[in-house]
């Protein structure tokens, strides 16, 4: 069984309270609230308009250091757009954003280094080698280059993908191929990293095997992981909290067994159904958008 590595940020507030330093207690009290009270990713009434459509619709949450945060809802509720918000590849209409106490729309720079991305659909180049895709995405981000082989060397053998690093991307299997996305996010050593559907298509080998890599990051590096997924018993095994998302509104948060037990349910997928419905959803944006969201945030251009 998988267990929750992290105590819960609502849960720390039970955790006994350190011995404070009489004689200092002011600093003391500044370092407790700060410790309490800091979250990494801090959203307030946040919108995304594309013309008359609202894709985002007032949302907030917080998401404390080190937790494993699911961001679930149907297809269309607004969980990419969220995302993007997020990791500066569009603007938001309205609200606020902080990542890592920086603003995506006043200080992109300082967001793009605090955190990794997988994207939705594969962004690798299938013509370069593993190592080539890694040493790419190191160049962007003006890693050393001692630091870069260091990095690489530890991630490529993280992922089990060290002995295939000279093989080019395009011999590569779906999973292979994700494996290798995760290890690419990783590797300017940020503070979160975000996954949009990270294993959609994947065998539940391939799936498990990958939230083993990303638990064990968690644990040891005390990333804080940001997720989507349609997999509501993956959400289960390994979130902490749960934001669900609906008509680009936030219809519930919790822990997986706060939305059980507010909907009266066994499992997550029936909790899920209770909050969204049963009616089937349109599609997402397609591939050429999210294509150009991508060269937008990794060329630098504007964003709309
Ligand atoms: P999710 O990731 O939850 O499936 P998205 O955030 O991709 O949903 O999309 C939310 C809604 O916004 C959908 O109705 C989608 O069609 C719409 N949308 C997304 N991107 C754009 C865009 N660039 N222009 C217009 N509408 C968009
Ligand atoms: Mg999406």
């Amino acid at each position: 069984m998988i267990t929750i590595s992290r105590p819960l940020p609502g849960r720390r507030r039970l955790s006994p309270v350190p011995v404070v330093d009489a004689a200092r207690p002011r600093g003391i009290i500044v370092k407790l609230l700060k410790y309490y009270m800091s979250s990494i990713i801090e959203v307030k009434d946040l919108v995304k308009q594309f013309g008359e459509f609202t894709a985002v619709d007032r949302i907030s949450f917080s998401v404390a250091p080190g937790e494993i945060f699911a961001f679930l809802g149907p297809n269309g509720a607004g969980k990419s757009t969220t995302i993007k918000m997020l990791t500066t590849l569009l603007r938001p209409t309205q609200g606020s954003i902080r990542l890592g106490g920086a603003d995506p729309v006043t200080d992109p720079e300082a967001v793009r280094r605090s955190f990794g991305i997988v994207f939705q659909d594969p962004s690798l180049d299938d013509e370069l080698t593993a190592e080539e895709n890694m040493e790419f995405h190191g160049m962007l981000y003006n890693m050393p280059r001692e630091l870069r082989r260091e990095r690489i060397e530890k991630l490529l053998n993280f992922v089990e993908l060290w002995d295939r690093r000279k093989s080019l991307v395009k011999e590569f299997s779906g999973g292979m191929k994700r494996r290798l996305e995760i290890a690419r996010g990783l590797l300017h050593h940020p503070k979160v990293i975000f996954l949009d559907e990270p294993t959609l298509g994947l065998d539940p080998q391939t799936r498990n095997h990958m939230w083993s890599y990303l638990q064990e990051l968690n644990r040891t590096e005390g990333i804080t992981v940001f997720f989507t997924t349609h997999y509501m018993e993956e959400a289960d095994r390994v979130a902490g909290r749960i934001a669900i998302i609906d008509h680009g509104k936030i219809i519930a948060s919790g822990s997986p067994d706060d939305l059980k037990r507010q909907t009266g349910k066994a499992s997550l997928e029936d909790a899920f159904l209770e909050f969204t419905g049963h009616v089937i959803r349109e599609e997402e944006a397609n591939a050429t958008d999210r294509l150009r969201q991508r060269a937008k945030m990794w060329g630098g251009g504007n964003r709309r």
